[in-house]
């Protein structure tokens, strides 16, 4: 179905588990009202459209259907989850050329109809794939960013808040660089309402000391307990993708830990990884540059390395 009006239009390239499940969130959010589904299988774009378009006595009205890339032309934010995911025996290097291959071709058709719009990429790789991104559409940086560490962030603050027992919306704490085995927790600024975490552990007799290090690892390695058990990871990825939509379309200024390129982020320059962002309706609106102490530093520059690695293993 043809949209009749002009409205806030969200577009989602790659409708697989992850693309299909924000899809579903965004529509029960209400916050847009068009939403177009682009899929290499049309049978599951449109299939999809069915399927949402059915929920919708139950939800806000909205128009979706499965469509193609010239339906991008007027979408305020372009969703990208399409692509692979990490095979067994394939290396991370292997995977960003798998997709950076796809993100060619999708780059360039959503370039040809929508010049203007922000760039959300969720697929992996996606500290990677976000700067191929930036680099095939030539956008400014603060238009095209990625889901980065949103996902790693919001499971430390579900773990902290569970080992303080507090809810995890009164833990502010980030995990940055590297979406992967590279990702730092930046301890030194864990805070629960209002008190560092030692302190509040001190207080409240919360067992952050005994726990700290299983906290991190459970952090780090979720996806992998999850695609163990079930095959894939989705729920959470969607609601993060979620968060920093509403965020664009709402001109929150919300602080969120996404995929951004650094520009002298405490030196480092010319990769994208994921630290703290103010996002508004531009997109990133800037970046906050942390305090970090020694070792916290050192696993920033650390993770930086990593990708550079990647990054020249993929030739762009
Ligand atoms: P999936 O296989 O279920 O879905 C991928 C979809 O992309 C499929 O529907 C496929 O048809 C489509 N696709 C493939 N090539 C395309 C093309 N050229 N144009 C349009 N569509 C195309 O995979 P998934 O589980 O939804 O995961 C998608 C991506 O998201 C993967 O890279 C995965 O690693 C990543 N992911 C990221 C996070 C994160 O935190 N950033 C979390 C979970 C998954």
């Amino acid at each position: 179905m043809e949209p009749i009006n002009e409205g806030i239009r969200v577009a989602v390239v790659g409708v697989g588990l992850v693309g299909s499940t924000f899809a579903y969130t965004l529509m029960l959010s209400g916050i847009a009202s068009e939403l177009v589904l682009i899929d290499i299988s049309r049978d599951k774009a449109e299939g999809d459209a069915m399927d949402l378009n059915h929920s919708q006595a139950f939800a806000k009205p909205m128009r979706i259907w499965a469509g193609n890339y010239a339906d991008t032309a007027s979408a305020d934010v372009i969703v990208i989850a399409a692509g692979a995911n990490q095979k067994p025996g394939e290396t991370r290097i292997d995977l960003a050329h798998k997709n950076t291959g796809i993100f060619r071709s999708i780059i360039g058709e959503i370039m040809k109809h929508n010049p203007k719009g922000i760039i959300l990429v969720a697929t992996n790789p996606v500290d990677i794939l976000t700067y191929v991104t930036i680099k095939i559409s030539g956008l400014p940086s603060n238009r095209v960013l990625g889901s980065g560490t949103i996902i790693d962030t919001a499971r430390f603050r579900y773990l902290l808040g569970r080992c303080a027992n507090v809810d995890a919306r009164s833990v502010h704490a980030y995990i940055i660089g590297e979406h992967g085995d590279s990702e730092i927790p930046v301890w030194s600024l864990v805070s629960v309402g209002g008190m560092h975490i030692e302190e509040f552990a001190q207080l409240s007799g919360c067992p952050y000391v005994a726990q700290r290090d299983q906290i991190f690892a459970d952090v780090r390695d979720a996806a992998y307990h999850i695609i163990e058990k079930k095959g894939a990871t989705y729920y959470a990825i969607a609601a993060g993708l979620q968060r920093i939509v509403e965020a664009i379309l709402r001109d929150e200024h919300s602080v969120m830990s996404v995929s951004t390129l650094l520009n002298d982020f405490h030196g480092i320059s010319g990769i994208c990884l994921g630290v703290p962002c103010v996002i508004s309706r531009s997109g990133i609106d800037r970046v906050i540059e942390l305090p970090l102490n020694h070792t916290e530093l050192a696993g920033l520059r650390n993770s930086a390395e990593v990708l550079r690695g990647i990054i020249s293993g993929i030739g762009l």
